[in-house]
This record gives structure tokens, C-alpha cells and sequence, in this order.
């Protein structure tokens, strides 16, 4: 091995240190950690995490990277460390344009406004929030003419979460998917539909746990290299293949949402698992592009939790452990999980209506970023749109504007993910059945790790090292399209809301 990867190795474990203690602490911020000691750990997330990035654009690295880059030696190394050093440093070159005291007050403005939108939130005054969201804007303008002069913020800020789908390809598929699902959700809403009512009862959170250890080890997370926590929403977080930390949230009154919410995070945490190992502590490591994880988080939640034949194997046991769900026939739960409605919150949505949650978030930041409307007059336009979208009006901005965390730590451009996911799916699922044939009847046999380990073989192994559009590409054999996405909707509700399609 030649001296400069040696070098360069060395280097890239103690930056995977410093990676690894950011990443624990904000584990334990949003799990363990008491309000009071809050600030501390922010703090100390901030210095480590600003250490990170100064290792992330030294001159020693630098120096590095570019010697790794020169033809004799680059032609030496393997795919995972050509991709590593190539992907380095492209972001180096990026990042060392951003100032260090920026990147630190940028971290702390971020952390600020996170405890600022919790107390916004509580008390359902967006007016807490208002002037965080105002700077972050700011910051987050002011970073991408840092990194990306001269480009499209919206479209940097996109790149950053799905690399290589623009808002081009983005306006293209959402247009496509609204203009098929609006005239079926209007059929769907006129439909009968199921009563709620059934579900009411008593489900004490440590039965809750024990179903969710029962659906993880169904779907296959594995508890040797896994674990989970609680926290106010649920999130996964990825040290390495071999250790990768889901949470959920329990309400004793509700079965549904901790089961569902497991079955997604478990999916986040069964790609994790599953990346190829040589790639453990490289740039290849895990999967970058929110899109194509959403689409495995959503896989597992949609296309497999909301099908009936997922829970007939299981569903005794279910019963077993949540007594007041013997009353509750199979048939009468799984319409109960597709329960069409529109609704107020995004998380606990059907999958149905859920995509004009989405598009409504998608256009709120392009009205943010392209047509720079005022902070001020965002909880009006979120509420109109809203209305156009879901004939719907939230009371207060806690139920509107202020449901989701992702503005509050400047994740601006990862919503898109959830519904490019979605779409994805449509296309593995027609993947999935020419090879392993129908997923109802899979699912039916109790042969649901059939299909994880085609998710784990056609998609996890390869990591970060397919881009989005080449995951597609080389998976389903053409570019991204809605429309198998709207045959499964329009197959799967036509029968559960048994409606007559012209
Ligand atoms: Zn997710």
C-alpha cells in the first residue's frame, strides 16, 4: 500500500471518531438527555461537530486527496476508496469555502432554534419560532453561495439529500403522481369508511415493545447489531453496520402508530445493517441519499405493513400480546391501517393522502427559497394550501406549520425524500414480483425475509456508491416514473374501498 493512502487511512478513522461522538450525542439529546442538561450536550455536539469539519477541509487533507487524485496513484486504488477520495474531494472543495466561524455559528443558531420550535410548538405560538426560521433562511442562503456560487439555492439544497434529481425531474414526477391520484383520493373520500371506533382501548407502551420486537425480528433488523430507545419522534442513527440505534414513541390509547413507526425506522436500520462491510468507515458506508432510504423505510411501512397478508402470519401473536385487539378482525385492522382520510399531521397520515402532505411541503420551500416570501406570512400559506389540497384548516400553527422538526435544524430539501421514496416503490414493487412473483402471496407463506434480502441484494449492499437515478437504472431497467405507483394505489384501494373505476 502506498505511503499516502496509509496516510490518508489514518486520517479518515480519527475523522470517523470525531463523527462517531457527534452522532452519539445527538443520539442521546433526543433520547436520554433531561431538559436542563440540554444545553450542555449541544454544546458539546457543537464543538466536536465543528472539529469534524475543520478535519473535513485541513490543508493535510487537502494535501492528501489531491495526491490520491493523480493518476498513478488513484489507477491503484480499490472502487470503495477511488469513490471515497473522489467524493471527499469534491465536498472539500466545497465546504473550505465556508468560513469556520460561520460553520460554528451556523451549528449553534441550529441547536438554538431546535429548543425554540419545541417551545413554538407547545405552545402553539409560531412567533417563538418566526425569527429562528428567519436567520435560518439566511444561513442556509448564505451557505449554499458558499459552496455552490451562482447556483439555484432550492436546487443545491435538494442535491444535498437526493444527489442528481433536480427540481426539474422533482416538478415532473409529483405532477405526474398529483394528476393520477386527486380523481382516486375523490373516490376514496366519497366511499364508506371503516369506524375507528374499533381500536379504542388500552395498549400499555411495554406490550407495545413487545410487538415492535416482534415485527423487527419478522421484517429482519437484527438485535445483534441494533437497539432501540425512545424519543419525542422516531429517528434512526448509524454508527456502523454493526451498530445501528432505532427510537418510537408510545401512546397507550393508539396500537397503530409505535407499530408502523418501528416497521419504518427498522427499514431505515435493516439498510444500515446490510452495506456491504468492506465499505465500513468510508465515504461508501451507509446511503447518503435520503430519497432511495425513505424508499426502504417506506417499502417495509407501506407496500408490506399495509398489507393484509403481513400480518396473517403474525397477527395472533399480536393479538396475544394487546388483548384489546381481540376483538379486532384481521380484515377489520388492515382496513383500519388504510384508512383514507384527510388529515391535519403528516406522520400519521395513510399513504394515500400523505403524498399531498409532501407536495405541500415541497412547494412551502419553494416559496421560501424561489419566490422569497416573507416567514411571517408562511402559517397563512400553509393553511391555504392545505385547504386546496386536503379541504382541511389546522386550528393553530402547532397542528399546521409547526408539526415537523425538519425546519428547525435547517433540513430544508429533505422533505422531497419521503415521496420519491414513495415512488421508488411502486418501481421495486414490480421489480420484486417479475423476480420473486406476487408479494401478496410471499407475505401469506410467512416469506417476508425473501424479500428483504432482494432489497438487501439489489439496493443496501451497494451503500452510497449508486447514485438515486443509478439505482433506478440499474434495478428497474428505466428512469423514474409515478405510474407504477399509482397502479398499486389504484389496484390496492379499488378493492379495499370497493369502487367502480371508469
Ligand atoms: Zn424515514
Amino acid at each position: 500500500m502506498s505511503q499516502k493512502l496509509n496516510e490518508f487511512k489514518k486520517y479518515l478513522k480519527e475523522m470517523n471518531q470525531y463523527s462517531r461522538v457527534s452522532t452519539l450525542l445527538s443520539w442521546d439529546m433526543y433520547t436520554l438527555t433531561p431538559k436542563a442538561g440540554f444545553q450542555g450536550m449541544a454544546d458539546a455536539l457543537t464543538y466536536f461537530s465543528t472539529k469534524q469539519f475543520l478535519m473535513s477541509t485541513s490543508d493535510e487533507l487537502m494535501e492528501l486527496l489531491e495526491a490520491l487524485s493523480a493518476p498513478e496513484e488513484f489507477d491503484q486504488l480499490d472502487e470503495t476508496m477511488q469513490f471515497t477520495v473522489s467524493r471527499m474531494k469534491r465536498d472539500m472543495e466545497k465546504n473550505r469555502r465556508i468560513p469556520a466561524d460561520f460553520f460554528e455559528a451556523f451549528s449553534q443558531e441550529k441547536s438554538a432554534s431546535q429548543q425554540a420550535w419545541e417551545e413554538a410548538k407547545r405552545s402553539s405560538d409560531f412567533s417563538v419560532f418566526a425569527p429562528h426560521l428567519e436567520k435560518l433562511i439566511a444561513m442556509t442562503i448564505q451557505q449554499c453561495e458558499y459552496t455552490d456560487p451562482g447556483k439555484e439555492v432550492y436546487d443545491v439544497l435538494l442535491d444535498q439529500f437526493e444527489e442528481g434529481m433536480d427540481s426539474a425531474t422533482i416538478d415532473q414526477l409529483f405532477e405526474e403522481l398529483k394528476k393520477g391520484l386527486l380523481p382516486l383520493l375523490n373516490k376514496i373520500l366519497a366511499a364508506p369508511q371503516p369506524d375507528s371506533s374499533i381500536l379504542a382501548g388500552h395498549y400499555p407502551a411495554s406490550e407495545q415493545k413487545k410487538v415492535q420486537a416482534l415485527l423487527l425480528d419478522y421484517i429482519g433488523f437484527s438485535m445483534d447489531a441494533g437497539a432501540v430507545g425512545e424519543s419525542a419522534h422516531p429517528f434512526t442513527s448509524g454508527f456502523s453496520r454493526n451498530d445501528v440505534r432505532i427510537t418510537n414513541h408510545y401512546y397507550e390509547n393508539n396500537p397503530i402508530s409505535a407499530m408502523f413507526s418501528a416497521i419504518h425506522e427498522g427499514g431505515h436500520g435493516i439498510f444500515a445493517q446490510n452495506v456491504n462491510p468492506a465499505f465500513e468507515g468510508t465515504a461508501a458506508d451507509d446511503c447518503m441519499y435520503m430519497g432511495i432510504h425513505e424508499s426502504q423505510s417506506r417499502f417495509f411501512e407501506n407496500i408490506l405493513g399495509r398489507n393484509k397478508n403481513f400480518w396473517l402470519p403474525i397477527y395472533d401473536k399480536v393479538q396475544a400480546l394487546l388483548p384489546d385487539l381481540a376483538q379486532v378482525s384481521p380484515d377489520d385492522f388492515w382496513r383500519e391501517i388504510n384508512h383514507v382520510q384527510n388529515s391535519l399531521i403528516r406522520t400519521e397520515a395513510d399513504e394515500v393522502t400523505y403524498c399531498f402532505h409532501i407536495i405541500l411541503r415541497y412547494e412551502m420551500e419553494q416559496a421560501i427559497f424561489r419566490d422569497h416570501v416573507p416567514v411571517n406570512e408562511l402559517p397563512a400559506l400553509w393553511n391555504r394550501k392545505m385547504q386546496e389540497y386536503l379541504q382541511i384548516t389546522p386550528a393553530n400553527d402547532a397542528d399546521g406549520i409547526l408539526q415537523d422538526m425538519h425546519w428547525s435544524d435547517a433540513s430544508f430539501g429533505y422533505f422531497p425524500s419521503y415521496l420519491l421514496g414513495n415512488i421508488y416503490d411502486g418501481m421495486f414493487l414490480e421489480e420484486v414480483e417479475k423476480e420473486l412473483g406476487p408479494v401478496d402471496q410471499l407475505l401469506a407463506d410467512g416469506r417476508i425475509q425473501e424479500i428483504t434480502k432482494w432489497l438487501n441484494r439489489n439496493i443496501h449492499w451497494y451503500g452510497s456508491t449508486r447514485l438515486p437515478k443509478e439505482v433506478i437504472e440499474k434495478v428497474c431497467g428505466r428512469e423514474a416514473s409515478a405510474q407504477p405507483l399509482l397502479n398499486y394505489f389504484t389496484k390496492k384501494y379499488t378493492a379495499i374501498y370497493q369502487l367502480v373505476m371508469d
